[in-house]
């Protein structure tokens, strides 16, 4: 077969296991990334992640034989056009579960059609299609166990991953498109350059995430189950959402090589990535998740916004250390520990009483790893109102979490240093200090590091009356 085929590449900035690639080999083929506006434009930390990215991707396509087109618009009009120049009747790319995204695709299918042409899609992002997961009944999941359960079956025979092929052959005259540059994905003056430290915490790119997977294995699987919860344990997880987010790696070669290394953390570590299959399978069954929440009752939750308080939050001086370290180590490296995340967001959600929806926005840009599906599913989760969430009534008290987290308190000195040379016991509530002990810490309360912004006690009280006006709530 020699008619050129385009490549679309947009959540599977790899050349090994992608499908798609695959399907196209043999022939002249373009490679494309369209830079698309939309709803849900990725926020600024994965902008920048996706700029370092595709620089990756660019010379790696360019030294197989075939460089990237880069483009910038509407897929709906640049696609069917690129096809018609390029002689492509097939344009071939991973499938999309965002609910825009899938629209989009159905739109430019159909204008591609118009031409003669037409969109194939491929499984690529996910280990399994999320419309093919049923329960017995032919329902889709809302329960995490039994999906869990369920796919751990289907995986049973999941194909190996693909090798990356050698040579690519290129479509004679490809047009010139936009230089990466000129996408603008990087923060500019007079925007701070808030992105200084990430290149010391990621290698963007297929070949960083292949390294993170390589070392995490080494040093992280075996430790696995213990050590995830523990924010300040080097390699305690993999760190390698970012680079699943934007398919630098598939799931199947983590899934794969995870089980070839094997031993004790395995199982939980293949179940961390079933949550990501869970939050696409909730995605695609229930698209108004970004906004709305799953359970109806909640629409009516009487929510306080206020934007001192979110603003306090987002900065990371809510005087409560450990989400404090969690938001300031999110501002400072694009990531952010799932404990942390899980504390800081439930304190924004309970004690602040602060709609989940300005946590999702504020992470959307701010994580390198921002996920509409993932991030929309954690953020009901912990606000209560998702599918299978943790009760509402639930309160997590970050202080007794960060002494059970962070008990020798290696994370919240990292992240907050001018509480460094408080002793644990005082650590995660320096505004419970005798005086005596601040001052010999060198800390100022309201000077040095915020005074509480709640009160833990009023906060939850306030919490759990809000949710007691919900009609059905339980
Ligand atoms: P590991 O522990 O090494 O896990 C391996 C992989 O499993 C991760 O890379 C990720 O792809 C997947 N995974 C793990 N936990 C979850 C989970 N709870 N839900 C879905 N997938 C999971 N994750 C994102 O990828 N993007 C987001 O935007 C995002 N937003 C979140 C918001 C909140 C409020 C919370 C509580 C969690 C959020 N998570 C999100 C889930 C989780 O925190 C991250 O996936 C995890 O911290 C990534 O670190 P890691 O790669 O070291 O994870």
């Amino acid at each position: 077969m020699s008619a050129p085929a385009i490549l679309w590449f947009r959540q599977d900035l790899r050349l090994a296991d992608n499908p798609a690639l695959l399907a196209v080999q043999g022939r002249p083929v373009l490679p494309v990334f369209v830079l698309e506006d939309g709803p849900r434009a990725p926020g600024g930390a994965a902008r920048w992640w996706l700029h370092h990215s595709l620089a990756a991707l660019g010379r790696t396509l360019a030294e197989r034989g075939a460089p990237l087109l880069l483009l910038r618009g509407d897929p709906r009009r640049l696609l069917p056009d690129l096809a018609a120049r390029s002689g492509a009747t097939e344009i071939h790319a991973g499938r999309r579960t965002e609910p825009a995204a899938r629209q989009r695709d159905a739109e430019t299918h159909a204008a591609l059609q118009a031409g003669g042409a037409r969109l194939v899609l491929h499984r690529s992002a996910l280990l399994h299609e999320p419309h093919q997961v049923r329960t017995g009944t032919g329902k889709p999941y809302s329960v995490y166990t039994p999906f869990s359960r369920a796919l751990f079956a289907l995986l049973e025979d999941l194909p190996p991953p693909i090798p990356a092929p050698d040579r690519l052959t290129p479509v004679a005259g490809a047009p010139e498109g936009e230089r990466l540059d000129a996408l603008a994905l990087l923060p500019r003056p007079p925007e701070p350059d808030w992105a200084a430290a990430f290149p010391a915490h990621w290698q963007p790119g297929e070949d960083g995430a292949q390294a993170r997977l390589a070392t995490f294995l080494d040093r992280g699987l075996a430790g696995y189950a213990d050590r995830r919860n523990d924010p300040a344990a080097e390699w305690g997880t993999s760190g390698l959402s970012p680079h699943l987010r934007l398919g630098e790696i598939s799931p199947r070669q983590a899934w794969h090589a995870a089980r070839a290394k094997g031993g004790k953390g395995l199982e939980t570590f293949l179940k961390e990535l079933l949550w990501r299959e869970f939050s696409h399978h909730l995605l695609w069954h229930r698209p108004e998740m970004p906004e709305q929440p799953l359970r109806p009752e909640f629409a009516t939750f009487p929510w306080r916004e206020d934007a001192a308080l979110l603003r306090a939050w987002q900065r990371g001086r809510t005087g409560y250390p450990i989400v404090d370290a969690g938001m300031r180590q999110l501002w400072r490296t694009g990531w952010m520990h799932n404990r942390v995340r899980m504390i800081a967001a439930s304190f924004l959600v309970k004690h602040l009483l602060q709609p989940w929806q300005a946590g999702e926005a504020w992470f959307w840009d701010t994580l390198v790893d921002a996920d509409l599906a993932a991030n929309a599913a954690s953020w009901q989760w912990v606000a209560g109102c998702g599918a299978d969430a943790a009760p509402y009534f639930r309160i997590f008290n970050p202080v007794l979490q960060a002494e059970k987290f962070d008990a020798s308190g290696g994370y919240v000195r990292r992240w907050c240093p001018e509480l460094a040379r408080l002793p644990d016991r005082w650590l995660h509530k320096p505004h419970e200090a005798p005086e005596m002990v601040l001052r010999g810490a060198g800390v100022v309360l309201g000077r040095d590091y915020p005074k509480p912004v709640v009160d833990l006690a009023e906060g939850r009280a306030r919490a759990l009356a809000a949710f007691a006006t919900l009609k059905g709530a339980a």
